[in-house]
């Protein structure tokens, strides 16, 4: 497992979690740090039902042991991806002090090109099965690299990913394998094979890789095609296809490998105005299906429909999250607002 950047600061595991979100208030408030030793100084975390833990909260001692000693306290960092009290990650309360964790848990994900500087800092996400994330944000925020590092294009130099309870090493080949194989990506640029059908391009990584039996993986493709519309075409070629029918048997092939979680960075962002619609659809019906997905994207209106929660993302931090509706209408960091303001002019 990557060590998470806290970890090289040492101290008690409550105390690296309780290492963030400066509240000014609690600014040389000592009855804090007696009552929890694990706390350092000012920086305080949120409590279970989502408010953030302040100076105001430091008498109420049960509510905060109960909140901040356990590892609840140690999946909350500022960015993530936190919801109220419905689906809050409460502790298992079959083991106490434990923390159910979501179906894929990013955790202080820091990642860098080549040694240069972060270009992820700290990114923390959880997503529940069946869940659609939007990831928005200016370009070069980091979106991108959020889905690469995901699928293990790219090593993170920290944090730690967590699908389905199992944790991601991605300095291992077996577990970069599995990595593969539960997160598909699909790019902007389709990339098919030219020399093959559609039907072949979407059967020949599970014929290849998985060597399956190519009758089974076949039929599997027909439907697939069927399910992104494009049951006519099987023995279409991709230069008989349009631009949107091309990306929608590339979402085809991406389902071919029965991923856990489908990962699509601007699938649109490529094709005339015209055949977008085509694909929005795909990934709609996808999503009643029950997909779960993380998308980039700049259909601000597609994301606001589809996504469950809304992650913006700016120089390579997540700076804000929540329901589509509270981030579009009611952005409250100053760098949402103003992007908002400026994809809204437009
Ligand atoms: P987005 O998808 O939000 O536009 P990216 O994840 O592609 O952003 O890029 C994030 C940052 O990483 C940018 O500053 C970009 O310049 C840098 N970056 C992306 N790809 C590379 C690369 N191959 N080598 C070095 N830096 C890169
Ligand atoms: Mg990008």
């Amino acid at each position: 497992m990557l060590a998470h950047p806290h970890h090289a600061k040492g101290g008690t595991r409550t105390g690296r979690v309780l290492a963030f979100a400066k509240t000014p208030q609690a600014s040389g408030n000592q009855r804090g740090s007696q009552a929890f030793p694990g706390m350092r100084g000012n920086r305080l975390p949120f409590h279970r039902d989502g408010d953030r833990c302040g100076a105001r909260d430091l008498g109420n001692t049960e509510r905060h042991a109960r909140d901040h000693r356990s590892e609840w306290a140690a999946r909350n960092c500022p960015n993530r991806l936190t919801r109220r009290a419905e689906s809050l990650d409460y502790g298992d309360p079959t083991r106490p002090g434990r923390a159910i964790l979501a179906f894929l848990s990013i955790q202080g994900l820091t990642v860098s090109y080549g040694g240069k500087a972060d270009v992820l800092r700290d990114v923390c996400l959880d997503v529940e099965r069946g869940e659609v994330i939007g990831l928005i944000g200016p370009s070069g925020s980091g979106k991108s690299t959020i889905l690469r590092t995901l699928v293990g294009l790219l090593k993170p130099r920290a944090g730690t990913v967590t699908l389905d309870g199992r944790a991601v090493d991605y300095s291992s080949r077996a577990s970069l394998r599995d990595a593969r194989d539960r997160f598909a990506i699909v790019f902007q640029q389709y990339n098919l094979f030219q020399n093959m059908t559609a039907l072949r391009n979407v059967a020949i990584a599970p014929t290849l890789v998985k060597k399956r039996p190519k009758h089974e993986v076949e039929a599997e493709a027909r439907s697939l095609l069927a399910r992104v519309g494009l049951a006519e075409k099987v023995n279409a070629y991709p230069d008989e296809l349009s631009g949107g029918q091309q990306q929608r048997v590339a979402i085809a092939r991406a389902l071919a490998l029965k991923p856990d979680i489908l990962l699509l960075d601007e699938v649109t962002a490529a094709l005339d105005p015209e055949l977008v619609g085509e694909v929005l659809d795909t990934i709609r019906a996808l999503q009643r299906d029950g997909m779960t997905m993380l998308i980039v994207s700049h259909e601000m209106a597609f994301i606001r429909e589809v996504a469950s929660r809304v992650a913006f993302l700016d120089q390579g931090s997540v700076v804000e999250t929540g329901p589509p509706a509270a981030i579009f209408d009611q952005p409250r960091s100053p760098r949402l607002k103003e992007f908002t303001s400026r994809i809204l002019r437009h």
